[in-house]
């Protein structure tokens, strides 16, 4: 990083109109959250769990996961952890636990397997509990949610975890909950959902490929994939609205909020947070030190009025460029 960069560390994500934004760090491996510590940013957007279930021979139990959630937690406290729930399937299979499917993409991941295996799910949910009783920074995350019936199920098991450890002697700290919205459905039931939880994070790299039926990951149709697409970009601002609306904070935790060009646009909707790879943090705190909410709102508004992917990354680029 160059060392104007660098100089933007200890400085808050503040647009020069006063507009702060939460910077926040995605995570996984233990690497990040030494890197994440030292960058400045507000707390972890984004920590994937999946990581110590596919390094092991076998699921890791409530005690090992306790520990890891812990070091996790305690460091950044009291700034927010925001812990996902076991999102395994997709692209992210485990070695002991083998699925065969034809559309592993459609298939059996996220939420959808650990609801249809309460115990795994519970596991998780109490060593997450049972980690942040000395932190209290904890927030929980549901990913791949299509249906309501879904966050339902899921709240109640989190209320049975408490119960259950309540009932051990342990007192636990009630987390606060959000969804990852990044299957297209869920993008359309946000008043309901805000009911039901109390925070959003789009997750803009499976609610591209869903939206637009392009696999993250085929190089084939690599052109093809494009957080720009004005179909992505309506979407993703139809949910900063409603979510308003209903008084719900919105993240961005996909490969979107480390895009300069996107964050301004992200910023023009009036996100609450962008979390993203810590590589990524200080030139996003740059781009939003040198937009105006109102500069970055009326590129926005013209982006939503554009028919072609490249057309908004252009004027994104210009815009970026004549920043400096
Ligand atoms: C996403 O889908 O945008 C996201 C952040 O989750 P993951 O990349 O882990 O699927
Ligand atoms: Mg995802």
């Amino acid at each position: 990083l160059s060392e104007d960069l660098m100089e933007l560390k200890g400085l808050p994500a503040e647009t020069p109109c006063g507009y702060r934004v939460g910077l926040y760090a995605n995570t996984g491996l233990m690497s990040d959250i030494t890197s994440s510590l030292s960058s400045g940013c507000d707390g972890i957007g984004l920590h994937r769990t999946e990581f110590p279930f596919m390094v092991r021979e076998r699921f890791p139990g409530e005690d090992e996961q306790t520990v890891v959630y812990r070091q996790v937690l305690e460091p950044f406290s009291p700034r927010k952890v925001v812990l996902r729930t076991l999102d395994v399937g997709g692209d992210k299979p485990l070695p002991y636990f083998p699925v065969r499917e034809e559309n592993p993409f459609l298939g059996w991941r996220g939420i959808r397997l650990t609801l249809d295996h309460p115990e795994i799910f519970l596991t998780q949910l109490r060593a997450m509990l049972r980690a942040n009783n000395d932190c209290g920074n904890l927030q929980v995350l549901l990913p791949m949610i299509s249906r309501l019936s879904e966050v339902d199920e899921a709240c109640a098991l989190l209320t049975r975890a408490r119960r259950e450890l309540e009932e051990e002697g342990i007192q636990t700290i009630e987390p606060e909950i959000g969804v990852m919205i990044e299957v297209p459905s869920a993008a359309f039931q946000i008043r309901a959902l805000a009911d039901r939880v109390d925070f959003f994070s789009i997750g803009t790299n499976d609610l591209t490929q869903y939206l637009l039926a392009v696999d993250r990951n085929n190089a084939r149709v690599a052109d093809l994939y494009d957080e720009l697409h004005p179909a992505v970009v309506r979407v993703v601002d139809n949910v900063v609205r409603e979510a308003r609306t209903v008084n719900r904070p919105v993240t961005i935790c996909g490969a979107m909020a480390g895009d300069p060009a996107a964050a301004i646009l992200l910023l023009g909707m009036g996100v609450q947070g962008l979390s993203m790879s810590v590589s990524s943090l200080l030139r996003v705190k740059w781009v939003i030190r040198s937009f105006s909410l109102e500069q970055a709102r009326e590129l926005t508004n013209r982006a939503l009025t554009m028919d072609h992917p490249a057309d908004i990354r252009l004027m994104l680029n210009e815009a970026l460029e004549e920043a400096g």
